[in-house]
């Protein structure tokens, strides 16, 4: 082993990186780079694209009693892993290992969709049983390809490394266990210059039920992974060149930013850029460990590095980013009985975290006669009952006057460090949207360093990304 290369690399693969035989081709030739450059490689994967849909779709007509789908789903998994090992598995007998590991794995879904149906209803536990057999299946081809092109590399199950409680579907690692478990199993295989290839998504409850920790969750698999050995850097490949100043389908000049830092795309990732799912930026922040996003299918290409503090911006280039999320509703709740009344918003976040329902934004006016604040339309009506259930008292002395909802907006979020504290920012960004004619409905500036929120008619959505994107630095 070289002394002076690099110590230990996390790579995750996500589903489009290993979901052809183009793809994981690529992906095992990255593998194989990586191993030669550095000291220790652990790869972590998502299960093949669709996969994890396809799975959880045929256990949610199985729980209606509707198991029509059930033998076409196992043959289309089976046939695209197929499809996989036959181009990347050289060797007849580690193939036919392999190929039957994997239809042990479907045939367990069968069973299990089976059970559903009988039962008529898929608990949680039995949802995530489900889901996470796609990456069980992936990391055996995977590490299979790897070791068909002469990267020594072994399939591991993170149920044997990641410990987390039992909230199923959406679990929480204990990282002190988490720690203990993933040393003891990885540390013996990385001394024998063995590339782990583990089961992203995946953990287990101390008791050893699977679990999984929310859908996207792989790379918060690889980022727990990567803070626990620890590890020196940890890569994200996907299937673009990294992380972009806007959605490319709604912006055509959007770029990739070389840089980001942690608290920027932590903004992006909550507010709908696909990239990066959001819970894995903590674990590698708190470790120090260096996070980058690259491209599986151009891998020459340097992606997006995340780093711990944006560089110094001056006040024309401090917008770097622009994102929508759509489908919300305004919530508002006004009426001047509500001045300098204690406990009004306590009162109307508690009636909206009961529909078990999060609120990405929210605005009050200093007046304290109107709150208003942004849900998903899907649970604007469920909140609005809540709301005038709690508040029912108030609405019948009119010190309420009206809870209601708008009609369907979009929260459209301009990122960069300095828009709090460099003058002008908000100039620009309302005066840009003023030339456009669009309505700006709600503003919420000031809680984050990083970012200003604003609220337009959903219509008005992609007009206003890309005026506020002409915006962004080049
Ligand atoms: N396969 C899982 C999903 O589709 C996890 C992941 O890909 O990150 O949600
Ligand atoms: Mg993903």
């Amino acid at each position: 082993m070289n002394e002076n290369a690099p110590q230990t690399l996390v790579m995750k693969f996500g589903g489009t990186s290993v979901g052809s035989p183009q793809a994981m081709s690529a992906a095992v030739q990255i593998v194989k780079n990586a191993r030669a450059e550095w000291n220790q490689v652990v790869v972590v994967t998502s299960a093949l694209s669709g996969v994890t849909n396809l799975l959880l779709d045929t256990a949610a007509c199985a729980a209606q009693g509707d198991v029509s789908s059930l033998k076409d789903a196992e043959k289309s998994i089976l046939a695209s892993h197929q499809a996989i090992a036959n181009a990347l598995i050289a060797d007849p007998n580690l193939r036919a290992r392999t190929l039957e590991e994997i239809t042990v794995l479907a045939h367990s879904f069968v069973e299990l969709c089976g059970a559903v149906a009988v039962l008529g209803e898929a608990s949680p536990r039995a949802l995530d049983a489900i889901a996470g057999l796609g990456e069980r299946m992936s990391i055996r081809l995977l590490a299979a390809a790897c070791q068909s092109a002469g990267t020594l590399a072994q399939p591991v199950e993170s149920t044997e490394l990641i410990v987390t409680d039992d909230r199923f579907q959406n679990a929480h690692p204990d990282f002190a266990a988490t720690t203990l478990k993933t040393r003891a199993t990885l540390t013996p295989l990385l001394a024998q210059g063995i590339v782990p290839v583990v089961t992203g998504f995946i953990g287990a409850t101390p008791k050893g039920a699977l679990t999984t920790l929310g859908r996207g969750g792989s790379d918060y698999s690889a980022a727990i992974l990567g803070a626990v050995l620890p590890a020196d850097d940890v890569w994200i490949w996907t299937d673009v060149d990294g992380v972009m100043t806007a959605d490319p389908r709604i912006v055509p000049a959007a770029r990739t930013m070389p840089e980001i830092s942690y608290s920027e795309v932590a903004e992006l990732a909550y507010y709908g850029a696909k990239v990066l799912h959001p819970k894995t930026v903590r674990p590698v922040i708190e470790a120090g460990i260096g996070l980058r996003i690259c491209n599986t299918f151009n891998p020459s290409h340097p992606g997006t590095r995340l780093v711990s503090r944006a560089s110094g911006a001056k006040a024309a280039n401090v917008i770097k980013a622009v994102t929508a999320i759509r489908k919300q509703r305004l919530v508002t709740i006004e009426g001047r009985g509500m001045l300098g009344v204690p406990g009004v918003a306590a009162r109307a976040f508690a009636a909206v975290a009961a529909t078990g329902t999060s609120v990405p934004l929210i605005t009050q006016a200093s007046s304290e006669q109107s709150i208003c604040f942004s849900v998903p339309s899907e649970s604007a009506q469920a909140v609005l009952s809540s709301l005038q259930a709690t508040f029912a008292a108030e609405i019948a002395q009119r010190d309420i006057d009206r809870v209601w909802a708008s009609e369907d907006v979009a929260i459209i979020t301009i990122v960069g460090a300095g828009t709090r504290n460099t003058p002008g920012v908000a100039g620009q960004i309302f005066g840009r949207l003023g030339q456009e004619s669009v309505n700006v409905l709600a503003i919420a500036h000031g809680s984050s360093d990083v970012s200003i929120s604003l609220v337009v008619n959903q219509s008005e959505a992609d007009a206003s990304v890309l005026a506020l994107h002409e915006l962004t630095a080049n």
